[in-house]
């Protein structure tokens, strides 16, 4: 019953009786997690050798190939995938958002990078600039794979996409992955890696389950650690001696409390407020909540409030929770009851705030299973009018939850955005320019990306929760500070930059790929 890891090219379980993981909709035992035993000093010797030459071997254009091979051997068995995720709680439409969106985005990763990277292993930024009068002396940046690895550190609500988005720039970069995946849902994230790794240079990827005691001892300067979690955890990383001593590559994604805003011009008949009502209760419930970039805070015009309260609430009455694939059913159960009793923790702290306008934190009606042996909880939406309170702006409930908050006017709006210290997505919902610009530019600093939601744009809106490989995903403060994504801002992250000087032509011939022998190339 243990899970395994795939270390140094083969798949071994650890030892001892490991964490159990219960499926998310009937309490059964799913697996054991462990990696007691396991030698990870090995896996990470194997990376450094075995899967930095392999990778080192191809050029851009060669691993983006290998990249989409592997994108298109989870297409062919994602319905194996999609099966494993409604163990952890998630309906099709949930699977989806897991598995296509990490299927779409290595494709996405492999086109970027087959059309704007160079035939090359080496990325040259810039013309020669000159540095002398007499042009005998330039300097050029380059971006060269450094000598080490990635290891990603993943929560545990996507477990492909989490670990694709991560996968995919850093394979283009030429660095060996290994993947930490979350415990509750590891599992999952280990059948894509069964699915993958032949598709894969020898070494390029590996997938501990389980705890990595003793293997940030061994990362330093040459190796990036790639981490997406709680705020909490991300500050205990960020303390580690591999980043405060030997400056590892660290990247964050934590936990925020994103805000959606609605404009007062979208009074209810207008589009943009059905489009805000609907956002809202789309983020509440896709993966039951549980998405870093769900709306958390809902800011609306005060003389609006009573309405959009209304509105969210006669749709949230027409959602129906319980087992993925039952009839009927449009949400599923968190991934396990510990974290339900997180959620409800979390509401109970945003309660004393203002008040739960819409579902009871301890009862839900569940159809097709047990509602207390399955994790599930009703969507919840609360109020709160005091908007100076402290709560709704700190307390992060990664469940079906979000906080509506009355604004009088966009300079106080401003202020109350600011107050989540920091958010990995936002959006504004309105069809009056001056209000959008003036949010927009108010709100953009403390943001990693904003969306704005109109009649016009709505049809081919990606969504609020959505991040788009092409665009950057991450936040500033207690989202994290990182950034991933954003095209191949991603894979030049994982790339060390150098400024070479030296004569024009000496730079050129060590730069230019036609000028190198085969066996220099
Ligand atoms: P978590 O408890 O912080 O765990 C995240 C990952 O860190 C897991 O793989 C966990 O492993 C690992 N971990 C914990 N302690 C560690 C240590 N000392 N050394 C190495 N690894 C360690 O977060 P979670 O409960 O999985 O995820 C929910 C949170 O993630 C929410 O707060 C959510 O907002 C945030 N999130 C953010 C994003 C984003 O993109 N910004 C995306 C998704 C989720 P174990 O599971 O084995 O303990």
């Amino acid at each position: 019953m243990t899970l395994p890891s795939y270390l140094e090219g083969a798949w071994r379980a650890g030892a001892g009786a490991g964490t159990p993981v219960a499926d998310a909709v009937t309490g059964e035992l799913v697996t054991r997690v462990s990696s007691e035993g396991l030698d990870l000093a090995a896996a990470v010797a194997y990376a450094r050798r075995t899967g930095l030459a392999a990778l080192g071997e191809l050029t851009f254009p060669q691993r983006a190939a290998a990249l989409k091979a592997a994108a298109l051997a989870l297409q062919e068995r994602k319905q194996e995938l999609y099966d494993l995720s409604a163990r952890a709680g998630a309906t099709r439409k949930d699977a989806a958002v897991d598995v296509d969106g990490g299927i779409g985005t290595a494709l996405v990763y492999a086109s970027l990078a087959r059309k704007g990277l160079p035939d090359h292993t080496l990325i040259v930024e810039d013309d020669p600039i000159p540095l002398g009068k007499g042009g005998t002396f330039a300097g050029r940046h380059v971006l060269t794979t450094p000598r080490g690895i990635s290891l990603q550190i993943n929560a545990y609500n996507f477990p492909v996409w989490g670990m694709l988005e991560k996968l995919a720039p850093a394979l283009l970069a030429g660095l060996p992955t290994i993947v930490k995946p979350a415990t509750p849902t590891a599992y999952i994230a280990a059948h894509a890696v069964r699915v993958i790794a032949d598709a894969l240079p020898p070494g390029a990827i590996q997938l501990v389950a389980g705890g990595v005691p003793g293997l940030l001892d061994l990362l330093g300067g040459q190796d990036h650690i790639g981490f997406t979690g709680s705020a909490a955890t991300a500050a205990r990383l960020r303390a580690d001696p591999a980043v405060t001593r030997r400056s590892a590559r660290f990247n964050a994604e934590a936990d925020s409390l994103n805000c959606s805003v609605l404009g007062p011009d979208a009074v209810p008949g207008e589009p943009e407020f059905d489009l805000f009502a609907d956002a809202l209760v789309t983020e509440m419930t896709v993966k039951a909540g549980q998405k870093c970039t769900a709306i958390r805070r809902a800011f609306v015009p005060a003389h609006l409030i009573d309405a959009v309260s209304e509105a969210v609430e006669a749709r949230l009455a027409r959602v129906v929770v319980g087992a993925p694939g039952a009839e009927g059913v449009t949400m599923g159960a968190l991934v396990g009851l510990a974290q339900r009793d997180d959620v409800r923790a979390a509401v109970t702290r945003l309660s004393a705030a203002g008040s739960i306008v819409w579902g009871d934190p301890d009862k839900v009606e569940v159809t097709g299973a047990d509602a207390e042996r399955g994790a599930f909880l009703s969507p919840l939406l609360l109020r709160a009018d005091d908007v100076d309170r402290p709560e709704p702006h700190e307390v992060e409930a990664f469940g079906p939850v979000s906080t509506l908050m009355p604004y009088r006017d966009p300079a106080e709006l401003t202020e109350l955005i600011a107050r989540g210290e920091g958010s990995l997505a936002g959006s504004v919902v309105s069809a009056d320019r001056d209000f959008v610009r003036r949010v927009v530019l108010g709100a953009a600093a403390c943001h990693g990306r904003l969306l704005v939601l109109d009649r016009d744009s709505a049809a081919e809106s990606t969504g609020h929760g959505t991040p788009m490989p092409q665009l950057v995903h991450g936040g500033p403060g207690r989202a994290g500070g990182g950034q991933e994504e954003g095209g191949l801002r991603a894979v030049h992250a994982h790339l060390q930059r150098t400024a070479l000087q030296g004569g024009p032509e000496i730079l050129d011939s060590i730069v230019n790929r036609d000028m190198q022998s085969g066996e220099q190339r």
